[in-house]
């Protein structure tokens, strides 16, 4: 074995395997595997090998598509056969629920290329004889589906690996990692050691153990998991005789079960409802080539749908039954990418669906560790959206939910209990006791709406029992004055005498002056989003109760009494703060953003940290917040603070330290509701304080509770996007329509810049616009197809229905060459198409009088 390695791979199951052949292919061929035993030594050589093209997120669906287009290459690179079947298969729904859900299914695969057609039940029997048609409702029938050999596509990817100078030991197990004083990775394996630059952990089953060896804790647990294989049967051999091909694949969702022809026989495997975790702690390194002993009880339930669904199988004997483990994420969807706090130390694990997602994953990845960026919309992968929150005991729960409801419905305002209730702010009783109902988001509990007794949502497509209160809410706000709480913000405090050298680099905006807030993109290299926040310039301290507003405040450089404190541009425009301005300053800054990006943005943050003085830090719930929004806002503010909040001492965008009651906050003049607002920040123990004053204080002005819901109703008017819907990182600024928050012209060198000027000067692919549907009972909530005439253009990014202004509200991107047409638009919501307007100008408050006065 060599001394030295640009990349380690752990693992070799057809993860490992296909990251090796990813980064060879794109020309780093100084890459090694490590497999401890023969290669499929995990969870890959017991597969059942499905394949299929659909995923709730299309950005993963379109790596599934990749996945299985590649075996092609890999073949014919390799000389190793994949034993890949193309035959396609029927989606089963049995209810009329589930037929909805399989029409989004079909709207959205208009746009990513799949082929996928609604057909009936008797369609679907006709294509595969097997199901009896009176037991479902309707089908999809999906071109694409297919089964290959597990244990040659591995092999597959591995030689044709070898064949672009990549080495592959077998037998060769990676017994601890070390991180050395120069950045590099001491592998120590049972054969020596090597150095290598990067680590990529593809260890399958043993993920976790990998992990543990560089102090990571991994959010993955294995699950049992049967398939049983039939006898052979006749109704296969007729089928086959007359048609003279396989018997197509099938997916029976409220049987829970997949279907597939195996030789003379049938292959049926479930997910059943009293799924099983397999090594919920550690995982032996004995164990290897066994499998776990089967439990028909376990999955009797979903037998006996399946029997009846598909009769044949009442006749017919079984031949055997396959338990094996696999491994899972929380909600199911791979862990890939760079592991925050460790450089050059890569997961790709937690990859549930092996041979529809592995050869995307290792393109993402290699992209990624080659070119610096996966190069596509990985956000459902990204090993980032997990926190420290995600602990081991939450991750079973999650699994174990996740696995029994594989193939169950989840409604658009379905909230799941598994793991809750755990993450709270400190007035969560006191929502709790007005009815909130909570979601949760990055392990929060987050209030989405406030229910009168009695009354609970209802899931559904289409608008539910939330809809009328979710509605007064809304007129709250607008007519009246509305209290929400914001602490699942993303809140970062940066510091340090080269932080403004730096926030100048890193965000594309011209920095604010002190005591005023900027809207602020960031870019990535390529031009594209990889953020877009709020970033506040806070006026220095001056009075003892704000040193401790925020945590470690007292010891920051900021706390200080500044030396140089630029307060001549407080109050001041965007462009009058000069950038030459803040050299040499001791100022703290605040960048407020998605609360769900936070490990993202951190891990972005920090791999940027020049060495000069700059500390960033994610607070966390170390600030909590609490917003007020509405013509009566200021009136409730001036009522519970000293400070003068007039327009003109307090404008728009301005941020500044202020008692509230007996408490120190921090209030910012700004709204996501879009109106005249407010969001107030304090330490979580004066969360409650302040919250009972303003509710007791906002009782003269008819003050209501709102939450999310009802905050993405207002913002939709506003046609106002949000962070991982429409600002995503494969959309530039001017597509994004976020082109005015950037300083294009400042003398800085943001990351980004140059490229992202090209896109400005050639246009860019598309344009993000809203839209106003023809829509009764049902609004979009994202991902739906956007048709103009007659054929599809685009998608949604969310939506839903604007209560103030009445209107069903999409918001999507189109292409630029018809971003300004003025008709001819049409949106897909549950199988129809509905007629769709572009809103040019936002439903509400168009001028910005009420939001700036
Ligand atoms: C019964 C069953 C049916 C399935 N059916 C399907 C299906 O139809 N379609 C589908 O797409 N997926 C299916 N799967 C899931 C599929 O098997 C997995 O998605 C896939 O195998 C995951 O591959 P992996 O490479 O991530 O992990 P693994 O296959 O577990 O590979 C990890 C490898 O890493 C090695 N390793 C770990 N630690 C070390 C170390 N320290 N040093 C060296 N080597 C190490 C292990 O020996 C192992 O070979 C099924 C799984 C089961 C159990």
């Amino acid at each position: 074995m060599k001394s030295h390695t640009r990349v380690a791979v752990i693992g070799g199951g057809v993860v490992g395997a296909s990251v090796l052949y990813h980064l060879a292919r794109h020309g780093w061929s100084d890459v090694m595997l490590m497999e401890r035993d023969e290669l499929t030594s995990g969870s890959t050589w017991h597969a059942a090998g499905g394949m299929h093209t659909i995923n709730g997120d299309p950005n993963v669906a379109k790596l599934q598509k990749y996945t299985i287009e590649l075996y092609k290459e890999i073949e014919e690179l390799s000389g190793q056969a994949t034993g890949v079947h193309i035959t396609g298969g029927v989606l089963l729904a049995a209810t009329d629920a589930r037929m909805d859900w399989l029409r989004g299914v079909v709207a959205k695969g208009r746009y990513l290329g799949l082929d996928l057609e609604e057909i009936s039940a008797e369609e679907a029997h006709h294509l595969m004889p097997l199901l009896d048609p009176s037991q479902f409702v309707g089908a999809v029938r999906n071109s694409e589906d297919g089964h290959l050999d597990p244990s040659g596509v591995t092999h597959a990817y591995a030689k044709a690996a070898r064949k672009l100078g990549a080495e592959v030991h077998r037998f060769t197990r990676v017994e601890d990692i070390v991180r050395r004083a120069d950045g590099l990775w001491r592998v120590v394996t049972n054969k020596g050691e090597v150095v290598a630059e990067h680590v990529v952990n593809a260890g399958g089953l043993w993920a976790r153990e990998v992990g543990r060896m560089v102090g990571l804790e991994l959010p993955v647990l294995a699950m049992e998991h049967m398939y049983l294989i039939t006898e052979d049967m006749p109704e296969v051999a007729e089928v086959n005789a007359r048609t003279g091909r396989e018997v197509i694949h099938a997916v029976d969702f409220d049987g829970e079960l997949y279907l597939r022809q195996e030789r003379g026989g049938m292959l049926m495997g479930t997910y059943e409802k009293a799924g099983k975790p397999w090594s919920e702690r550690v995982t032996p390194w004995s164990f290897g080539h066994e499998l776990l002993e089967p439990d028909i009880e376990r999955i009797a339930p979903s037998l006996e749908v399946g029997f009846r669904h598909f009769p044949a199988f009442q006749k017919t004997g079984i031949k055997q039954i396959i338990n094996g483990p696999f491994t899972f994420a929380p909600d199911g969807n791979p862990l890939v990418g760079p592991v925050r706090g460790l450089p050059g130390f890569w997961v790709a694990c937690g990859v549930m669906a092996g041979f529809s997602q592995g050869g995307g994953v290792g393109l993402a990845l290699s992209n990624w560790m080659i070119d610096g960026d996966p190069g596509f919309d990985i956000w459902a992968m990204d090993v980032a959206r997990y926190g420290e929150w995600a602990t081991m005991a939450y991750t079973n729960a999650k699994v174990c939910e996740n696995y029994s409801r594989r193939f169950s419905i989840r409604f658009p305002n379905e909230e799941l209990p598994a793991g809750r209730g755990v993450k709270t702010t400190p007035v969560h009783d006191l929502l709790a006791g007005r009815g909130a109902q909570f979601g949760a988001a990055f392990g929060l509990e987050v209030p989405l709406w406030y229910a009168p007794e009695g009354v609970a949502d209802e899931f559904s497509w289409r608008r539910s029992t939330d809809f009328e209160h979710v509605g007064a809410e809304v007129q709250a706000v607008r007519e009246r004055v509305g209290l929400s709480e914001i602490s699942s913000f993303a809140k970062y405090r940066v510091t340090g005498e080269d932080a403004p050298a730096w926030l100048d680099r890193m965000l594309a905006c011209r920095l604010p002056a002190p005591g005023r807030m900027t809207l602020a993109p960031m870019l990535k290299q390529d031009g594209r989003l990889i953020g877009d926040f709020t970033l506040a310039c806070l006026n220095s301290p001056s009075s003892g109760a704000s040193r401790h507003l925020l945590p470690g405040g007292e010891k920051s450089e900021a706390a200080r009494p500044a030396t140089s404190s630029p307060r001549r541009g407080e109050g001041a425009s965007r462009s009058e703060a000069g950038e030459g301005a803040w050299a040499g300053s001791s100022q703290e800054w605040l960048i407020f953003g998605s609360g769900v990006a936070e490990q993202h943005h951190m891990r972005w943050f920090e791999s940027h940290l020049p060495a000069e003085d700059v500390k960033i830090e994610a607070l966390g719930l170390s600030l909590v917040g609490l917003s007020i929004a509405g013509p009566r806002s200021r009136d409730l503010l001036a009522k519970v603070t000293h400070d003068d909040v007039s327009n003109a001492a307090f404008p728009f965008m301005a941020i500044r330290r202020m008692d509230i009651g007996m408490a120190p906050c921090l209030v910012g003049r700004v709204s996501y509701t879009g109106d005249l607002g407010y969001e107030i920040w304090m330490a979580p123990e004066y969360q409650r304080h302040v919250f009972r004053l303003l509710e007791a204080a906002g009782g003269e002005f008819g003050l209501g509770l709102f939450g999310s819901r009802a905050l993405n109703a207002l913002r939709l008017e506003k046609g106002y996007g949000s962070w991982a819907r429409e600002y995503r990182p494969i959309y530039g600024p001017v597509e994004a329509g976020l082109d005015r928050f950037v300083a294009w012209n400042k003398p800085a060198d943001f990351i980004g810049k140059s490229a992202a000027t090209a896109q400005k000067a050639e246009g860019g692919r598309y344009r993000l616009r809203t839209f106003v549907m023809d829509a009764d009972d049902a609004d979009v909530i994202g991902d739906e197809a956007i048709w103009h005439d007659g054929t599809v253009k685009g998608w949604v990014t969310s939506g839903g229905y604007a209560h103030n202004a009445r209107r069903s509200v999409a918001l999507g991107y189109v292409p630029r060459e018809i971003a300004d047409a003025e008709d001819g638009f049409e949106i897909e919501l549950l199988g129809k198409r509905h007629r769709a307007r572009p809103q040019r100008t936002p439903l509400f408050d168009a001028d910005f009088a009420r939001m700036r006065g």
